[in-house]
């Protein structure tokens, strides 16, 4: 058979705004997860395993490289730990805007002034968007994060200024502390982790022109390297589903400097992947390792390309694939 790699795509551990869970499950779920991995894959760091794929040399079986995108501080508190006690290698895709502390995560504000409003709606293009039952705002959210994912970065900066004063949520936590700052980014370096670029201010590319693409990968890719001494040659797209990059944004992924780029389109990757197109599975920390809860954590798609890998995993569920950002 021919060698494969199967990537996993991580976020958070821990709970944010965005993505809530109750006190301590995110982590076990992780925890579950990391030891269902050690006892049924070989957990491989990514960079060479890519490299054997390209050669066409071997990898062990079931290979399998784990990602972490957007850089959240419980990756370095939680998460680093946590792999170190198994062993396991990792990749952490790191923003520098984020770690600057010079964008706001818009998805984890967004998220707080739905949670917090004193608005009982929102309207927006038109729509009434209401926020009176947990139902409400969790469908209002979900609709909101949607629309305001389809737009260019800095429209969708100017709109959710707007619409966090509309929701009328009061006083704003400080975002950037869900997040590492430099020396978190490299204390992940010093442990011995892989660390590659989510771009420079988590724009999704695709919306972007190709010359703001250029310049974001370019500078994304040349900030980490300056401040981490060390390499930068992977990538993994913001969002990262097929509507979220573009050709453009794989000649500068290629321009930039980056040898290989991952989506989160699922499937497994072999020497005939394209390099800037690697499929990920997006996991949910906070659902385990139970194989029910395993298969909902991938979605019931993703299972069913798992399953052909793996052959372990449980019966199927309703579908319900992690959400991306
Ligand atoms: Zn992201």
């Amino acid at each position: 058979m021919r060698p494969s790699l199967t990537i996993l795509s991580y976020h958070n551990v821990d709970h944010t705004w965005a993505f809530p869970s109750g006190p301590g499950r995110a982590p076990a779920g992780f925890r579950a997860q990391l030891d269902w991995l050690a006892r049924f894959t070989n957990v491989v760091a990514l960079e060479p395993a890519l490299a054997a794929l390209a050669d066409g040399r071997p990898l062990p079986p079931r290979a399998l490289a784990i990602t972490f995108d957007d850089g959240y501080r419980d990756n370095l508190e939680i998460a680093a730990p946590e792999l170190r006690l198994r062993a396991m290698p990792a990749t952490f895709f790191l923003v520098p805007g984020l770690i600057d502390r010079a964008v706001t995560p818009w998805w984890e504000r967004l998220a707080w002034g739905i949670r917090a409003a004193r608005a009982t709606a929102i309207s927006l293009d038109g729509t009434d968007w209401p926020l009176v039952t947990a139902a409400d705002r969790a469908s209002t959210a979900r609709e909101v994060t949607r629309l305001l994912k389809a737009s260019d970065r800095q429209t969708r900066e100017a709109r959710i200024d707007e619409i966090v004063a509309a929701l009328d949520a009061g006083h704003e936590p400080d975002f950037g502390a869900l997040y590492v700052d430099w020396d978190g980014a490299r204390r992940l370096g010093d442990m011995g982790f892989e660390l590659g670029s989510h771009s420079s201010w988590h724009a999704i590319l695709g919306n972007e022109t190709p010359e703001a693409q250029l310049a974001d990968l370019t500078s994304s890719r040349q900030r980490l390297e300056a401040e981490l001494d060390r390499p930068i040659r992977t990538l993994a797209y913001p969002n990262g589903t097929v509507h979220d990059y573009s050709a453009a944004t794989v000649t500068a992924a290629i321009e930039a400097g980056f040898t290989h780029a991952c989506t989160t389109r699922i499937g497994r990757n072999t020497g005939a992947t394209p390099p800037f197109e690697l499929r990920r599975f997006v996991v949910v920390p906070e659902r385990g390792a139970s194989p029910l809860r395993w298969s909902t954590a991938l979605g019931q798609r993703a299972v069913r390309v798992a399953r052909r890998r793996f052959g372990r995993l449980g019966p199927r569920t309703r579908p319900s694939g992690g959400e991306s950002t």
